[in-house]
């Protein structure tokens, strides 16, 4: 990305360059803050009309679009491939992820959202007890560049399934997927339901001050601590779905081959850079020496290169490789030993697969985000130690077990939003799921009915429909009334058993 002297003294523009090979694939407006609050206002009015209809119409309007991106989703594919450098294949996948969570986000809003009755109990038997969840209004998405479509996604379907209007501010490395996005809804739509801002950081920054109901960023822990301090100035709620050093653990009665198959796709694939991607390995001693070699066996065949072949795409943003470096630096340090790949796989645009073992668990590359085709790969003892190694890092996004026998009981263990077993990264193609984290994660859910809750509020409704027995809110209620009630609870809650003190 660079910007360019347009006007006197701004940027008013800046192009989106193919990491693979440097050359310009679109030139984009650098928005202002100004443009941002029209965008938003334009999406006020926008959102006045969307959230009026009832969800079967909004179904039918999504699923319009649904149904545009998925006739050209050729088209948007090769689009994510020029802007990210990921192979085509992985960007046909990203899509049709994507538009999956769209269909179910369009198609279980009505159901999860809608006004139902609840119980009001015996004290308030004479209220009829309502819960219904409204739109927020104009919700702001701030996305990142590593999954361009299905990231987003995640919030703008859900959001707008919701029944609010979105502001789109893509990544300044994936600007023509948004713009790509907001434009084939406007086809599908004809209102401006969903719109894009372009630019960098300060364009982010300024949609968090531009008025909106509430921000879903995706991003790096670093600037998710940042849109939170923006946020917080006008009590701005936000989700924040950050960064994540995610774990395989490898139980002695595991398929050692799958896991070291699945460990090898979920560390290198999209070249490293998957927020759910595998960064750590802890195998069981029993197995340990198997599954180093399965996986090293499975990795040799693997190289990151421009080629139409080519499983891995390049690092898509210039200071990545440098992080990469210095982890796989930090690891051999400290006495790490590289048992594929080292700091040499780190080249100007691409970085092969590395193996590191040995590596102590206090380096960088067990402890930071490294976010490139790297992995650590240590035994354990047994699976508390696996467990307790992997809840050591003050992230929790997701996780993965491999086991036969104890696969649910390790998962319940880990402190990650997520775990997949006997498969990798699984979790994020079932809609039904939420996806989010803990800790330096993030908090929040996108996906599933906790991710069209997110973006509402909870509307709760009293109707009165017969006059109490007991007068209680009014200041004419009497002694007996009191009376009347601790009578009331006594009989209703006041069995409880002691528990004895030791
Ligand atoms: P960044 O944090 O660098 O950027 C994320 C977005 O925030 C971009 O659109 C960026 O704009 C924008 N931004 C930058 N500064 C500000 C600011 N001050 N105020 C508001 N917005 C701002 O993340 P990356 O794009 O590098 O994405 C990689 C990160 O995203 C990784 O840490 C990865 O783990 C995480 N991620 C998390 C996911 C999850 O669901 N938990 C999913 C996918 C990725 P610009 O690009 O123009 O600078």
């Amino acid at each position: 990305m660079t910007q360019t002297e347009t006007r006197a003294g701004t940027a008013t523009t800046f192009e989106s360059l193919d990491p693979a090979t440097g050359d310009v694939v679109g030139v984009h407006p650098v928005h202002t803050e100004e443009e941002v609050r029209a965008a938003v206002a334009r999406a006020r009015e926008a959102a006045a009309w969307w959230s009026a209809l009832s969800y079967d119409e909004r179904d039918r309007h999504l699923s319009a679009w649904k149904g545009v991106i998925t006739r050209r989703v050729g088209q948007l594919a090769d689009l994510m491939h020029r802007e990210t450098g990921k192979p085509h294949g992985d960007a046909m996948l990203e899509a049709a992820l994507g538009i999956d969570h769209l269909a179910w986000a369009a198609g279980h809003a009505g159901k999860v959202l809608k006004r139902r009755r609840v119980s009001a109990g015996l004290v308030m038997a004479n209220q009829a007890a309502t819960v219904e969840y409204l739109p927020l209004g104009v919700v702001g998405v701030i996305g990142p560049w590593n999954y361009p479509l299905f990231t987003p996604m995640g919030s703008i379907a859900y959001a707008l399934a919701a029944g609010n209007a979105v502001v789109f501010k893509p990544s300044e490395y994936t600007p023509g997927v948004g713009e790509w996005l907001a434009q084939t809804f406007l086809e599908s739509v004809g209102h401006p339901v969903l719109q894009v801002v372009t630019g960098l950081g300060d364009t982010g920054a300024a949609l968090c001050r531009a008025g909106v109901d509430k921000v879903a960023f995706t991003g790096s822990t670093a600037t998710g601590k940042r849109v939170m301090a923006a946020c917080a100035e006008t009590l701005t709620p936000v989700v924040i779905e950050a960064g994540g050093k995610d774990a395989v653990i490898v139980d002695a009665d595991a398929d050692v081959d799958a896991a070291a198959d699945a460990t090898l796709w979920g560390a290198c694939s999209n070249a490293g850079q998957t927020c759910t991607g595998v960064e750590r390995v802890y195998v069981h001693e029993r197995v340990y020496d198997e599954f180093l070699a399965a996986l090293l066996d499975k990795a040799k065949g693997l190289r990151a290169d421009d080629s139409a072949e080519a499983q891995l795409g390049p690092i898509t943003t210039p200071q990545q490789r440098d992080v990469i470096r210095s982890h796989i630096q930090d690891a051999l340090d400290r006495g790490g030993r590289a048992v594929l790949g080292g700091v040499e796989s780190v080249g100007e645009r691409f970085v092969q697969p590395t193996i590191l073992v040995d590596v102590p668990e206090d380096s960088l590359a067990v402890q930071e985000e490294t976010f490139g085709p790297t992995v650590t790969v240590a035994k354990v003892r047994d699976m508390e130690e696996a467990i307790a190694r992997t809840n050591a890092t003050r992230y929790g996004l997701g996780s993965t077990v491999f086991s036969k026998e104890r696969g649910m009981e390790i998962a319940a263990r880990i402190r990650s939003g997520m775990t997949a077993i006997n498969g990798v990264i699984t979790f994020a193609g079932v809609p039904s799921l939420p996806f989010g984290g803990v800790g330096d994660s993030g908090f929040g859910r996108i996906h599933g009915p906790d991710g069209l809750k997110e973006f509402t509020y909870a509307k709760a409704i009293a109707r009165q429909r017969f006059k109490p027995l007991l007068t209680l809110t009014s200041f004419t209620r009497t002694d007996k009334a009191d009376q009347q009630l601790a009578q009331m609870i006594t009989m209703l809650h006041g069995r409880g058993t002691t528990i004895p003190k030791r």
